[in-house]
Formats: structure tokens, sequence, C-alpha cells
């Protein structure tokens, strides 16, 4: 199946449940961010922009964890900010996961996956040595793991009762990647950022754990290479993808103006490039395992219309309930509980409808959470004959299986192939044919500034 049968089993039930008891408003999907926090600067990150005066400011773990409880959604995205970071992830996460039963995705950049997968094996050395070193032996085989990391995974865990990132059936790795190695290198900011993304899922993947990605699409993005992603991705194993196009977060442009000298009109999708983007996706959900729901796929392509359900989708972070959406704030911005959100917010004054946008600044938005719920929960406004079937036979229907055509890709393009390039300030358009050749930067795979190393190694 596309999805484990007991995950979408369980998702169904929730929005039928709230269905026959005609709820107006609920939670699908919990965005909570504990931290802003991150140890890169993406281009066109609103986050880390958006929140740059309470970079250092943490959730406490009671209140993040009183968050799925509060709005009841049956999945959690933790994100941020990068949540390995987090100092309590470990707890966090079990916390969700198995005290509260609740599908959890842990949205990363990757930078620390391998570290946090090694105090799982750690963990697991001091119960079942056997197989601790089956492992280590395929890892170091693979040119995941060092001599001196498994040396120290022998030594087993600092601390045998503090909770770890181990693999579980209702927990996913979703991993931020927007190409292949030149481009996402180019929007990350950062050399080698790729290559360790793609160690780190390769490591995951040997150790049980299931691994999801996420794509934003953007002006510039080459449909052709996030294509070819797919398919390299898929050789990997990856178990899922997410694909949403960019939006213009108003942080994000002042940023793009400032530090970067960009036009934003340069980088940004408009509701009609979003579409031309989009028309194939129709084609590469049958041949890609893409999380989301046919409607969806259908609205991206510009094939029907959807009104936006930002409420179903909502986001938790250092200041309460941000109103009214994942990507825009508004004047009151963020609220002491969901549902002080849900009935203060005006939702009425959000969207597009009809082609007409009822806030400017939601003019050129597609983005999955204002519109994936639409799909999801079948609102009647939206529903077409023949969805609710589309919907089931997709999601429970076979996952696609990789077409041999990923072995071919060559997917580290960029630094991996002697093509490094600038970054920062100096960087050169995505699409630039001949990428300049010096290179500002060459971290060491798992390398990142010092605080957020420190903090996440806690
Ligand atoms: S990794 Fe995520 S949170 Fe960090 S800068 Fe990039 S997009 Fe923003
Ligand atoms: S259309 Fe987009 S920007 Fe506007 S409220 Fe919905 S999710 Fe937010």
């Amino acid at each position: 199946m596309r999805f484990p049968l007991a995950l979408t089993a369980k998702i169904a039930a929730y929005i039928v449940g709230h269905k026959l008891k005609k709820t107006d408003k609920f939670a699908t999907v919990l965005q909570l961010e504990p931290l802003h926090t991150c140890n890169l600067t993406c281009t066109g990150c609103g986050r880390i922009r958006e929140y740059s005066t309470s970079l250092k400011d943490v959730m406490p773990l009671a209140d993040c964890l009183q968050a799925p409880i509060e709005c009841n959604a049956p999945m959690v995205s933790i994100c941020g900010g990068e949540p390995l970071i987090y100092p309590q992830i470990e707890a966090l996460t079990h916390g969700i996961l198995n005290d509260q039963g609740r599908i959890v995705y842990l949205c990363t950049n990757g930078m620390f996956m391998r570290r946090k997968m090694r105090a799982y094996m750690a963990r697991e050395f001091a119960k079942e040595p056997a197989k601790v070193e089956a492992w280590i032996a395929e890892l170091t085989k693979q040119e995941l793991m060092s001599e001196k990391d498994a040396a120290e995974v022998r030594k087993g865990p600092k601390d045998a009762a503090a909770p770890v990132m181990a693999p579980h059936p209702a927990f996913y790795w979703n991993v931020h990647l927007d190409g292949l190695e030149y481009t996402h290198d180019l929007i990350v900011e950062r050399e080698g950022v790729f290559k360790e993304c793609v160690l780190a899922m390769r490591m995951a993947k040997i150790l049980g754990y299931q691994v999801a990605t996420n794509t934003t699409i953007y002006k510039e993005t080459d449909m052709k290479e996030v294509e070819d992603m797919y398919e390299f991705l898929s050789e990997l194993g990856i178990d899922g993808h997410t694909i949403s196009p960019g939006y213009d977060y108003d942080a994000a442009k002042k940023d793009m103006v400032e530090r970067l000298n960009l036009q934003p009109e340069n980088f940004f999708l408009t509701r009609e490039m979003t579409r031309e983007k989009f028309k194939d996706i129709t084609d590469w959900m049958q041949r890609f395992t893409l999380f989301g729901t046919p409607v969806y796929f259908e609205f991206l392509a510009g094939l029907r219309e959807l009104t936006c359900s930002a409420w179903a989708i909502p986001t938790r972070n250092i200041r309460g309930w941000k109103g009214p959406c994942y990507v825009m704030t508004d004047a009151k911005g963020h609220y002491a509980t969901y549902q002080e959100m849900l009935a203060e917010v005006k939702w009425e004054n959000y969207g597009v409808v009809n082609g007409e946008a009822r806030d400017p600044r939601c003019s050129n938005c597609m983005m999955h959470c204002g519109y994936e719920p639409s799909a999801a929960i079948g609102r009647k406004e939206n529903t077409k004959p023949g969805d609710l079937w589309k919907n089931i036979k997709f999601n429970f229907g076979p996952r696609p299986k990789p077409s041999g055509r990923g072995k071919t890709i060559n997917a580290f393009n960029g630094v991996g192939s002697g093509k490094g390039h600038l970054t920062g300030p100096q960087r050169p358009p995505l699409n630039a044919t001949s990428p300049a050749s010096c290179s500002t930067a060459s971290a060491p795979a798992e390398d990142a500034k010092p605080d957020a190393a420190e903090l996440a190694s806690r």
C-alpha cells in the first residue's frame, strides 16, 4: 500500500467521526514548531526570518505535548527551525507517538539524523549486541558510518533510561530536499547538505525507519530535475514524498532583497505558474509514492478549484497558535488556544474563491497547508461525484514500484562532480547553466553552527 493501512485507517476514522458529528472545523495535522533555531539559512525560508528575534527561544516540553491534545489532530508534523536541535526532541517524539498514539512526521534538514540514529543504535547495543553488530557491518561497508562512530556505539547509551529516536510504524523522518545536489545545496546555501541527506536516508532505511521527503517548488525549479530526484529516491526505497508550491513570505522576500540582492518576483510562483509547473502531477502520482490526495493534485494541475481550510492544519509555536495559517500571520497573529483561534479568526476573509482572492496575500497561494485538507476532508463545496472513491483507491492502492531509471541519474551533480558554487549573497540563479567553479564552503558532512550543534547533541 502507498501508506500503511493502520495509519490510513486511523486518519479516515478520525475524519469520518467528525463528519458524522457535523463538526464545522477541526484539525487534521498539527504543525508543531518547538523552536525556530536552525543550522542552515535556506533561501526563501520564512521561518528563520519571521521569527528572527526569538531564535534562541524554545517551547517548554509540556506545552509541546499539550498542543496535539488540545487540537486532537491525528498527525503531528514536528518542524521548526530544525527540530533535531530541540533539546528534548526524543521525549517529545516519544510522548506524541507512544503516549498519545499519534502519527509523527519529523521534518528535518537531515544534518543531525545520523547522530540521532547512532544514539538509537547505542541503546540497542546494550540489549541486542548481535543485531547492532550486523548493522555496523553493513553501515561501515556502505561507508555510512566510520569505525570511530562504531566504537562509540559499542560503548552503549550515555543514559539507558533516556528516550531515543527509534523506528516506529507511525514515525517518519521527513527530509527537506528541493532538488539534486547542485540545486539543493544552492537553495540551502551550503555545500555538502544534499550528500549528508542521502547518507542519512540510506542509513535510516537499513535501520528500519520510514523515510519521506518534502519538496518546495519555486519559479526557478526545473520540474524535470524533480522528476529525476523522485526516480533516484525511489531506488533508495524512500517511502513517500510531499510536494508543495512555494509561498512568497513577506519576511523571506525582504531578506532576499537585502541579503541576497535577488528579486522575489523571480523566485516565487503565481497561480498560473504553479499550474504550469504541476501540469504532470497527476501522472507523477501514479509513478511515485506521493503523499496527499488526487483531488489536491488536480487542484495544483489547474483541473479544479478548492477553497482554503487553513484551520485544519494549525501551527503552534513559541508565540502561540498562529493565525490564520502556517504561512501568513495576521494582525493579532498568535492565539492562546486552538479554540480561541478557531473562534476569533475571520476565516471568511481568506483563500481564493471563484478566482477572487479574499485577501491579497492569498492570491498566489496553493499550498498544502490551506488546500490539501479541503481535499482530504471532502468539503461539500469542493466535492465532485467520485472524489471519495478516487481518494480511497489512491491511498489504499499499491505503492508504485521504482522504474529502474533512478540508477542512471547523476544525483551528485554539484560539489560531488566538482561543480561547486557560490552560496549566500553571491549565489548565481538556480537555472544558471554554468555553475560557478569556485567554492566558498565545503562543510564537513555533519558540521553545523557551534551553538546549534551543541544544542542538538544534548
Ligand atoms: S532547514 Fe528548514 S527551517 Fe532551516 S533554514 Fe532551511 S527551510 Fe528554514
Ligand atoms: S490561501 Fe494560503 S495564505 Fe491564504 S489563508 Fe489559506 S493557506 Fe493561508
